[in-house]
């Protein structure tokens, strides 16, 4: 498995190309900014982009899929219940100052327990709300992408429209039961693994 991150646009977002070594095929997780530097790194290996993730669209996290999409034609996967906020994210972008192009139409609306295929790569859609109502995390092949849910110590604001801590706190909860040795790759900042987060994440006080 391939895995590329690299750090996107004013609010410092974790976009992160996952590729299947043998057929090539990529995903593209959280393209929040900086199109160009994305194409680059999926060039370097010859990636072919058969999906854009989208972990949840606050606009610092979907701000180069229109770029994208139009030059990978890869398919704009985002939760039903996500939709709200993916087309008030270029107003979000505007109110911080921040122009992003108009967004496309997503492609598919995935939901909990879906499977995506990236070649001969198998992830699971976990439906994680709480920092927004349609945040979904990947789960699979040793590693978990976050998005904004999970950080490194810490979870994600809920005081966005659409947050809500209590859901937050089950998401979290739920993360936590992964295998301790699983990845977790976040939205922002450094990386982490469950194991650790279960011992030394700041949320885990919440729970008494
Ligand atoms: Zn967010
Ligand atoms: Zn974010």
């Amino acid at each position: 498995m391939i895995i590329k991150s690299l750090v996107v646009g004013p609010l410092e977002v974790n976009c992160y190309i996952i590729g299947d070594e043998e057929t090539k095929k990529a995903m593209i997780v959280d393209p929040g900014d900086e199109p160009d530097r994305i194409i680059d790194l999926i060039k370097e290996d010859n990636l072919t982009p058969v999906y854009i993730f989208c972990t949840h669209a606050h606009f610092d996290h979907v701000g180069a899929v229109p770029e994208l999409k139009e030059d990978t034609g890869a398919k704009i996967l985002l939760h039903r219940d996500e939709k709200e906020i993916y087309e008030a994210a270029r107003d979000m972008a505007a109110f911080w100052g921040y122009d992003i192009p108009p967004l496309p139409e997503p492609d598919v609306f995935v939901k909990e327990g879906d499977t995506v295929e990236v070649g001969k790569l198998n992830f699971k859609v976990l439906h994680t709300p709480g920092h927004s109502p349609g945040g979904i995390c990947l789960y699979g092949n040793g590693i978990v992408i976050t998005g904004d849910t999970l950080f490194a110590g810490s979870v994600g604001r809920t005081d966005f429209h659409g947050g809500d801590l209590n859901k937050l706190k089950e998401s979290f909860k739920r993360l936590l039961t992964l295998p301790e040795d699983t990845e977790v790759l976040p939205g922002h900042g450094p990386k982490s693994t469950i194991g650790i987060e279960k011992r030394e994440n700041f949320f885990i006080e919440e729970f008494g």
